[in-house]
């Protein structure tokens, strides 16, 4: 058996770090909530999907079979969080004259290319909200058995009076809730905080994406889809959910409210988000500021892994200004790595087995990682390892293989750095007849050949491994 070492996550429940215990001895199941395929993602968006993969990455590197569920909203995600606005998709196909089915289909591709080109792993299971319409609408009916829901202009809504808890994920008090500094923009809810598990009326009339159901035709609300799709695939309790942190507050908030209804028992253990990406204006979004793609940033030079190690740079649950400086930054320090292991590999080969120092560096770097996954403390053990002459280069290729696992930044594909060749072919022909006449202790025929060589720019030199050339300056 895999030998399983100790993790600490920062629980967004409980505002504190805690040593993490599977369910499931060996085992995680991680839910992730995914991008709403209206658009392009931004890059604060993507950090999230980094923190993630280091959390999913992290997990595997202490002996864990991680199970990572990630959702695809591409249905009921309005353009307000109050249950107010319209569809995103529906409002994004009036304005472009395509099928809410294309635009989905174009942006969820467009994510995955994302994805990869920053290494980070596909979750196990990828589940879109339009594949899973029964599996809401089940969900709904066993909230209005228990007598959570009720109906009002036709829609369905969740009863948070019905709860005694809700609000705790984001520490939200009952007299704050009441004290009306939310008020509803949608007159049919008994209480601001309410929200819609099944629209069936849409002021913007007929939608694409309808279905038909028990309180009739209509379409999902945002937050049931992800309660749905992670119990289906992860069990009515589960290990890990994870998002931004302006999921906590309505998103994850309305999720904990409906599936703790629903089941009578706690959801999940540990909540884990990622902090913002800012910009100048404050929080990268779509709408404020210069919206920044991936594609953007490969534009104008950049390789999609400058921006993974950017993101490395700085802890998951602190604010990270985006700037093209420090992109800079990141793409040379990614640079110098790079050419540092195009070297180690042209010297050595990583090493088997490692002497006690080498594996303290690796101590130090996962225990950094275990410990609610201090990133920038890991890529500080590593250069330091990097500038260690203690330690072979076979150990330091090792050393780099076994990091990079979370890391992701694609070292094993570096090549090994050639020697670049002093001479041409001719010069090259006249150092093996000179060694053939030492050989032959004809030092006459020797000099010569030496001379003629240095006319033609070069000097012969003796080493250890045989002759070498060197290009007069
Ligand atoms: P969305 O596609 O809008 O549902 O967002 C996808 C993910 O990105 C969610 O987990 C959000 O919490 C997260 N997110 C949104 N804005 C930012 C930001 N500026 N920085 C980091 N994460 C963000
Ligand atoms: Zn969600």
């Amino acid at each position: 058996a895999q030998r399983r070492l100790s993790m600490k996550l920062y629980n967004t429940m409980d505002r504190k770090v805690e040593e993490f215990v599977p369910i499931e001895e060996g085992k995680v199941g991680m839910y992730c909530c995914g991008p709403t395929v209206y658009n392009y993602a931004h890059i604060g968006n993507l950090r999230t999907y980094i923190f993630e993969d280091i959390l999913h990455r992290t997990l595997e590197e202490a002996g864990y079979r991680v199970k990572h569920v990630m959702n695809i909203t591409d249905v009921g995600h309005l353009t307000g969080d109050g249950d107010d606005g319209e569809d995103k998709l529906g409002k994004r196909s009036r304005e472009t004259g395509k099928s809410v089915w294309d635009i989905a289909a174009f942006y969820t591709d467009a994510f995955f290319a994302d994805e990869k080109a920053l290494n980070i792993k596909r979750p196990n299971v990828v589940c879109k909200a339009t594949d899973h319409i029964q599996d809401m609408i089940a969900l709904i009916k066993r909230l209005e058995e228990k007598g959570h829901t009720y109906t009002a202009g036709g829609n369905v809504y969740f009863s948070i009076d019905t709860i005694d808890d809700y609000g705790k994920l984001a520490g939200q008090k009952q007299e704050d809730k009441l004290s009306g500094a939310r008020i509803a923009v949608d007159g049919n809810k008994r209480n601001p905080q309410d929200f819609v598990l099944w629209f069936t009326n849409s002021k913007f009339g007929e939608q694409a994406m309808m279905w038909d159901s028990p309180w009739g035709r209509g379409y999902p609300g945002w937050h049931i889809e992800c309660s749905a799709m992670s119990m289906k695939y992860l069990g009515e309790t589960f290990d890990i959910h994870c998002g931004g942190i302006d999921a906590i507050p309505v998103h994850h908030t309305n999720e904990i409210a409906q599936s703790e209804a629903a089941t009578g028992h706690k959801w999940v253990n540990y909540w884990c988000h990622g902090e913002f990406l800012l910009n100048d204006k404050g929080k990268m979004s779509k709408s404020s500021g210069e919206f920044l793609t991936l594609p953007v940033l490969v534009g104008h030079g950049y390789n999609a892994l400058d921006y993974r190690y950017f993101c490395l740079g700085g802890h998951y649950r602190t604010q990270l200004k985006f700037s093209y400086e420090a992109l800079d930054h990141a793409k040379s320090a990614r640079e110098r790595l790079n050419s540092m292991v195009a070297e180690l590999k042209a010297k050595a080969k990583p090493e088997s087995t490692i002497s006690e120092k080498a594996e303290s560096y690796k101590d130090s770097f996962f225990a950094a990682l275990f410990n609610d996954l201090r990133c920038p403390e890991a890529l500080a053990v590593m250069w330091k390892m990097l500038k260690d002459n203690s330690i072979t280069e076979g150990e330091k290729l090792s050393l780099l293989y076994s990091m990079d696992k979370v890391l992701g930044l694609d070292l094993d594909k570096i090549e090994a750095k050639k020697e670049e060749k002093v001479g041409g072919e001719e010069e090259w022909k006249l150092v093996e007849e000179r060694k053939q006449a030492k050989a032959e202790k004809n030092y006459q025929r020797a000099d010569e050949i030496r001379k003629e060589l240095e006319e033609r720019g070069y000097i012969v030199k003796d080493t250890p491994q045989g002759p070498i050339l060197q290009k007069i300056v």
